[in-house]
């Protein structure tokens, strides 16, 4: 690494020695108009005496000029006409100024590429996105429209990650119109006083239509694409609603909220319960019982807490009807009448889109609706993925749709999964006192977590009790003589564990079927594909949530909401890209486990230059008052900035102190800042300041406090 910034400073050494020498020695003086012109004669008698010398030493000149992006190409671009003539001229200057801008893009991208990926990374990310897909239409226009200087475009380009290759022959067909106008102009030397009047206002305004030609044709090819695909489809002349929003879980209800805010007419169809997943089998039962754990898991502890001993009576069932009250209470909040008033119309019934304009609903009387509507937003959800395990057809398994219906508890679980739904529920129902075996097929629990995050869970389920199987994949479904056995494979060697309750937690899948996307033709693989914008293979219908991906949480079905509805309601006037830049997550194991950006693990696949800055909980004054000493909050910096690139928290209510980053990561907050405000003493929350101490500590200006030490020392005399 070393050895690579020496080089590159000897390189820029000697780029910066090439230019100035240029300027110094006044070369300049050779690539003047008039200079040319004077020397015109000598010129022509040096190309009739030696031509292959002559166009050599040319092309040679003309490479160097725009490698080092020195000022002059187009005066010999001109004397490339004089010299040559447009053949010969528009062929030297065609290759070499491509050749030589290609040198100063990769020279640009060799000096600065990976430290300005680094340092502006995330920024860069959208640019990098925008460059993947349309790079070389934008090049191409920028070649063509003049307006850009061509050095600058040659040097911003190295810093993208737009292809050498793509930059060559885009640069090369993009120049060529310039190239040959600029040759032949040449070609009449004699009669050119300036370059500005080289190329004729009409001359430009062509290169400029020509330079928009390739953006246009692609929106142009956009739009017929889209027309194709309602082809088939009889648009009706008036609509009934503005929106039709399919289902009615945490993104259909934002998204219809907020249609209904901007005064659309919006109806929300939901088949099931009000408030789908997450209120009623996800975040809010899965917390609820988290809680009544958690207590259990204290009483458990009590000697921790100077309690001799502390016992605690109850039953199964109580707890589980308890979460049912709990999402009765939460119900309210997600209700047909709260939606209604808010200018809602909710229809109760299964959805069905039968046109990209008409949604048929299916009520449970059997009677059928159609309603015309100018966009749908999906927000169908998902379902917990069950894979086809031989055997499994033979038992009433669980999963986290019907776990909640449990009222005798199970003596023997088994957890298959070891992702966040798996490890919740697993030590959620040891504590419940289900004795648990989580059978995982990869290496550790947490996989998407860093390893220290997962080892901080792992030690706390083992102490709790909880039989941990990593690299065991599941198999096969036995039922012998009533005994139900789950066989694992694991090192090659069938294992067998008995069970009374199985709970598949290995995943969910997006709803994709039976309301009629396949009809229809809508673009699915594993969610419903969508564009930057939410919207389908159908411009006018969008998707969020569970249903789109890439997140499966709450919080980005929201955020996602936004975008469908808002763009759904205003496109084609104004519509916005959904922004994933700052996402978190919790896991809501003990200890917690909280994350938002990079961590450590991604960033060393991704290859992203970072820093790593740990502050251990165990050290925290409220911690060890609450015994809850134990965990970390890991930050991820830019290399020698403050700039928060991830961070990862374990420990108690990790999921609320990550939000102090969430918030310095959307505003663009460093860890000085984070330092320099005040945390009240004692909490939790400090040990998000005390990391950003650690980070400053590691960072001080070493040599300016020697000078201090030093100035503090002649002071006592
Ligand atoms: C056990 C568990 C714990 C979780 N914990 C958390 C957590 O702590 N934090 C977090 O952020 N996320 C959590 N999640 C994830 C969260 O629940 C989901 O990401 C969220 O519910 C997705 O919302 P959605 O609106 O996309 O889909 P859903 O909530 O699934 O809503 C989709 C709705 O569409 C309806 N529907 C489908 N098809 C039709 C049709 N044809 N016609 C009419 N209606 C239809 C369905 O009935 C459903 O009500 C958890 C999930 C689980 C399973």
């Amino acid at each position: 690494m070393k050895l690579q910034i020496d080089k590159r400073w000897w390189a820029v050494a000697a780029l910066a020695f090439a230019i100035i020498a240029f300027f110094v020695l006044d070369l300049g003086q050779y690539l003047r108009l008039s200079t040319i012109k004077s020397s015109q004669a000598q010129l022509e008698a040096w190309r009739a005496a030696q031509p292959l010398q002559a166009a050599l030493i040319f092309f040679a000149a003309y490479v160097l000029v725009t490698a080092l992006s020195l000022p002059g190409a187009a005066v010999l671009t001109l004397a490339g006409g004089a010299i040559f003539g447009l053949g010969w001229g528009t062929l030297l200057i065609s290759f070499a100024s491509s050749i030589g801008a290609t040198l100063a893009f990769l020279a640009s991208r060799w000096l600065l590429g990976d430290w300005v990926q680094s340092h502006f990374g995330e920024r860069m990310a959208a640019l990098n996105a925008g460059v993947a897909k349309d790079g070389g239409f934008y090049l191409f226009t920028l070649r063509l429209v003049p307006v850009v200087p061509f050095f600058v475009i040659n040097l911003a380009m190295g810093l993208t990650h737009i292809r050498p290759l793509t930059f060559y022959w885009v640069s090369q067909l993009g120049m060529l119109a310039g190239t040959i106008v600029y040759v032949n102009a040449g070609t009449q030397l004699a009669r050119i006083d300036s370059l500005s009047g080289v190329v004729s206002p009409g001359v430009l305004g062509s290169l400029v239509l020509l330079g928009l030609f390739p953006l246009i044709a692609r929106k142009v090819i956009d739009v017929v694409r889209a027309r194709k695909i309602y082809l088939k489809w009889q648009r009706p002349e008036k609509f009934d609603r503005n929106l039709v929003v399919i289902g009615a879980g945490s993104a259909g209800l934002v998204t219809a909220y907020i249609a209904a805010t901007v005064r659309a007419k919006v109806t929300l169809v939901e088949k099931n319960e009000m408030g789908g997943d997450c209120l009623n089998t996800g975040c809010v039962p899965s917390k609820a019982l988290i809680r009544s754990a958690r207590f259990l898991s204290h009483v458990k502890r009590s000697n921790e807490f100077g309690i001799r001993s502390a016992t605690a009576d109850f039953e199964f069932a109580e707890v589980m009807e308890r979460v049912q009250r709990v999402i009765q209470d939460i119900e309210p909040h997600d209700s047909i009448e709260r939606y209604t008033a808010l200018g809602v119309d909710v229809v109760q019934g299964e959805a069905r889109i039968a046109s990209p304009w008409e949604v048929e609903i299916a009520h449970a009387d059997g009677s059928k609706q159609m309603l015309t509507t100018r966009s749908i937003v999906i927000a169908a959800g998902g379902r917990p993925l069950v894979p086809p395990i031989p055997g499994l057809d033979q038992i009433n398994y669980l999963t986290s749709d019907n776990v909640w219906a449990l009222r005798e508890r199970p003596g023997r679980m088994v957890v298959l999964g070891g992702g966040p739904i798996g490890c919740e529920l697993a030590q959620t129902f040891a504590r419940l006192g289900c004795r648990i075996t989580q059978v995982e097929k990869g290496e550790r629990i947490l996989p998407r977590e860093d390893d220290d995050a997962a080892a901080l869970v792992t030690r706390r389920f083992v102490e709790e009790g909880i039989d941990l199987r990593f690299a065991h994949e599941a198999s096969r479904i036995e039922v012998v003589e009533g005994e139900k056995v789950l066989v694992a494979l694991h090192d090659g060697k069938e294992v067998r564990i008995a069970f009374d309750a199985l709970l598949i937690a290995v995943g969910r899948q997006a709803n994709l079927d039976g309301y009629g996307l396949k009809e229809l033709g809508v673009t699915t693989e594993r969610t419903v594909q969508v564009n930057d914008y939410l919207q389908t293979s159908f411009p006018n219908i969008y998707a969020a949530g569970d249903v789109a991906g890439p997140y499966q949480f709450t919080h980005t079905a929201s955020h996602q909401a936004w975008y469908a509805a808002v763009n759904a309601l205003f496109d084609p006037f104004k519509k916005f890209r959904a922004d994933y830049r700052v996402i978190p997550w919790a896991t809501f194991v003990e200890p917690e486990v909280a994350r938002v950006g990079l961590n450590e693990q991604e960033a060393r696949e991704k290859k992203i230059p970072h820093e790593v800055t740990v502050y251990g909980i165990d050290d925290l004054d409220r911690a060890i008052a609450d015994s809850e000493a134990h965990g970390f909050v890991k930050v991820i910096t830019v290399p020698g900035k403050d700039r928060i690139l991830g961070v990862t928290i374990v420990g108690e209510h990790a999921g609320d102190l990550i939000a102090e980053y969430v918030l310095a990561m959307k505003h663009g907050i460093g860890l000085n800042k984070i330092l320099g405000t005040i945390h009240i003493y004692p909490t939790m929350a400090e040990a998000n300041k005390y990391v950003a101490g650690n980070w400053k500590r590691a960072h001080g200006p070493e040599k300016l406090l020697t000078w201090v030490g030093r100035f503090h020392a002649r002071r006592r005399g």
